[in-house]
């Protein structure tokens, strides 16, 4: 990686300023811009802040798993299961979810996990010099992540997932009553039935994470702005920078494109048509939670995950497709709440913060990492799904490779904006 700084360093804005856009502004940085990250948001105060903070780098299987189209029938009678479809909106994610009913061949699953892969295997070499330059050195923590099942029918379901995770190269054991309780004094006797993935990582402190590095950006030159962009300035066939809603103008060379699901705000400017949707998750954050859990944990068949936070032990995960402009639902984290608490009866529920996020997802659950077909020095970073954390970094060096004329060392075909134009939306 070059870190060349010249006389009159050329301009580059980032559109969003969440976890992807504060590392591809940390990484061209590093190349020598003098970078802008634009947001109207504080810094840390993105979807990632609601996140399980997991660096979940062999979640590389698709959400759309085979029989998925045999279990919508109950996603939309059970609310309260961990997948759920609000009726309202079945009608405009339909498309959507075509496509993504589609990639549940054995093996588009096989070729998504491939490529996936190729992104998720150089997180932590992607992360080690932003985190490097960070004041705080314990940003990310060192333990591992359990998952946890109600019975062995869990786990022999994963079993085939587990085996194409482990021909990725990646690692998980199988863990009996006694070793959970081992790692997880207050789920002894709880659970007899357990995997430990133990190339994953947590973040404690998502919000936390995310005002780090841009508080290295900022010490480290980059300015960043709070407020939002209205449109891309256009020249010919390139942009020459940003219009904000304050009508202050920022001129760019290089402009990226990183602002989660606001990015769909862009794509007729980006010459793009890219079925990007927002799927929920909630959280509820529990200060005082009485309880103490160690490591970041996923109870499967719930479908939310413990992960103690240094704000407190926050229980949630779940996924929601609402459609857009929906309304959060915190019945939905009420329900977590609940069923957490059949678990931890000792649980303290009396103090709580609720939180939601919403996914930036793409049917086939990969990222979009391209330069614009329309303007072409514009570039495309969103799209991360349930892996926006984990994909932060690798994503901005990628972005990187791009606008500094690079080949990037992974091939970037499986993450091209127009693979959804060809017919199906799935080659
Ligand atoms: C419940 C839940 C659990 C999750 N758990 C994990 C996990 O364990 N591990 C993991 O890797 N991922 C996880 N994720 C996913 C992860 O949080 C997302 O993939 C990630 O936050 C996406 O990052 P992003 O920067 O692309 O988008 P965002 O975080 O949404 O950031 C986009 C930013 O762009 C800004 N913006 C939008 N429009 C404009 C505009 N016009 N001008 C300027 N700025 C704009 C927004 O204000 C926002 O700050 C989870 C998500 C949820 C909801």
């Amino acid at each position: 990686m070059s870190t060349h700084q010249t006389q009159n360093p050329e301009l580059a804005v980032v559109i969003g300023g969440g976890i992807v856009g504060v590392c591809c502004a940390l990484y061209l940085q590093r190349e020598g811009f003098q970078v802008t990250l634009v947001d109207p948001a504080a810094p840390g105060d993105s979807t990632a802040k609601w996140s399980c903070g997991q660096m979940a780098v062999s979640e590389v299987i698709p959400l759309s798993k085979p029989g998925i189209l045999k279990k919508i029938p109950s996603w939309l009678l059970d609310q309260k299961g961990p997948l759920a479809l609000r009726p309202s909106a079945l009608p405009s994610m339909l498309p959507w979810f075509l496509r993504f009913v589609a990639c549940a061949r054995h093996s588009k699953i096989v070729e998504i996990a491939e490529a996936m892969t190729s992104l998720t295997e150089n997180v932590y070499d992607d992360y080690a010099p932003l985190l490097e330059a960070c004041a705080d050195k314990t940003l990310l923590g060192q333990r591992p992540i359990l998952e946890v099942f109600d019975s062995p029918t869990g786990i022999s379901h994963e079993m085939p997932h587990l085996e194409l995770r482990s021909s990725l190269g990646f690692k998980s054991e199988i863990l009996d009553a006694r070793a959970i309780g081992d790692l997880e004094p207050a789920l002894a006797g709880k659970f007899r039935h357990g995997l430990l993935f133990p190339d994953w990582r947590a973040v404690s402190d998502t919000e936390g994470f995310i005002a780090a590095l841009t508080q290295s950006f900022v010490d480290q030159g980059g300015v960043r702005v709070r407020d939002q962009v209205k449109r891309i300035d256009e020249l010919a066939d390139r942009a020459s920078g940003v219009t904000l809603a304050s009508g202050d103008r920022l001129p760019a060379q290089q402009v990226v494109v990183a602002a989660g699901t606001g990015s769909r705000q862009f794509f007729a400017q980006l010459g793009a048509s890219i079925p990007l949707a927002g799927i929920a998750g909630y959280q509820a954050l529990l200060p005082n939670p009485g309880v103490e859990i160690r490591h970041s944990v996923i109870y499967a068949d719930g479908g939310f995950c413990f992960s103690p936070m240094t704000r407190g032990l926050q229980i949630g995960g779940t996924i929601e497709f609402a459609g857009p402009n929906a309304e959060p639902n915190f019945k939905r984290a009420d329900i977590i709440l609940e069923k957490a608490k059949r678990i931890l009866p000792e649980l303290q529920t009396g103090d709580f913060e609720y939180g939601v996020g919403y996914r930036p997802f793409l049917p086939d659950t990969k990222p979009v990492i391209d330069r614009s077909s329309r303007l072409a020095n514009v570039f495309m970073a969103f799209g991360h799904g349930q892996l926006g954390l984990t994909l932060g970094a690798t994503t901005g060096r990628l972005i990187a490779d791009l606008i500094a004329g690079r080949t990037p060392a992974q091939d970037l075909g499986p993450f091209r904006a127009n693979r959804f134009s060809f017919i199906g939306g799935l080659a």
